[in-house]
């Protein structure tokens, strides 16, 4: 059975690899929610700095670069606040101390609901399979929020424990619920062309995408357009 999410919660945390990701994976349930009213925290873990074919382009000035962009984009959706933890791109695995930081961001923060990456989404057909960075943080969330950040002897200098109450994970092969985004689509795709640096030079080229893909999820859920997610509830 096809299930919408309709209500908002009050404080949702999205935590995503790279700059951009955020904003293709659930850009416009991020702009709904905002729109009604929630604070939306963004943390991103890498600094994106290796996501260019261009050998010449130095990592660091692309880092700054995609800086630029996801504050650009952050405006559009709507969000409370973003923050780059600054990982090396390509090497999230190698973060000493990821989880204990998704920890104390939780803990400050206290979301009801976290927003990442399905890391058990490998393969998508034969065209795609998922970048290292985004299964990483998406187990590193997911091992943050249960069981580390609801109990009080995990990282007990990261404040007081909070639980969860729910998880929607992204670039999901299998995804449970839908979210319809039609009315904040447009905010997603002005958020997702901010990144202009992850973009072919064809300005119209992004829109189509995000359309595309909502449109094929809409079809699923039985709404115009919609983002789809695979749902954790964990109480709380
Ligand atoms: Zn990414």
């Amino acid at each position: 059975m096809v299930e919408l999410v309709d209500e908002a919660p009050d404080v949702v945390l999205a935590v995503y690899a790279h700059p951009d990701d955020a904003d293709v994976a659930c850009g416009g349930t991020l702009a709904r929610w905002a729109r009604s009213g929630c604070q939306v925290h963004l943390l991103i873990c890498t600094d994106g700095g290796r996501g260019t074919t261009d050998p010449d382009l130095k990592p660091a000035a692309l880092a700054r670069r995609r800086a630029d962009e996801l504050a650009e984009a952050a405006s559009y959706v709507g969000v409370t606040s973003h923050q780059v933890l600054g990982a090396t791109d390509g090497e999230l695995d190698d973060r000493p101390g990821l989880v204990g930081e998704l920890v104390a961001w939780m803990r400050r923060i206290r979301p009801q609901v976290v927003m990442g990456h399905d890391p058990t989404a490998v393969f998508f057909g034969q065209d795609y399979f998922n970048h290292k960075d985004h299964r990483a943080a998406g187990w590193a969330l997911l091992d943050a929020v249960s069981p580390a950040a609801a109990l009080p002897h995990y990282f007990r200098e990261a404040g007081p424990a909070h639980q969860v109450a729910t998880a929607y994970l992204s670039g999901t092969l299998d995804p449970d619920v839908w979210v319809d985004v039609s009315e904040s689509l447009e905010a997603k795709i002005a958020a997702v062309s901010c990144h202009r640096s992850q973009l072919p030079a064809d300005d119209g080229w992004a829109g189509d995408v995000v359309r595309r893909r909502a449109e094929e999820e809409g079809r699923r859920a039985g709404v115009p357009l919609a983002e789809g997610f695979r749902r954790l509830r964990l109480g709380g």
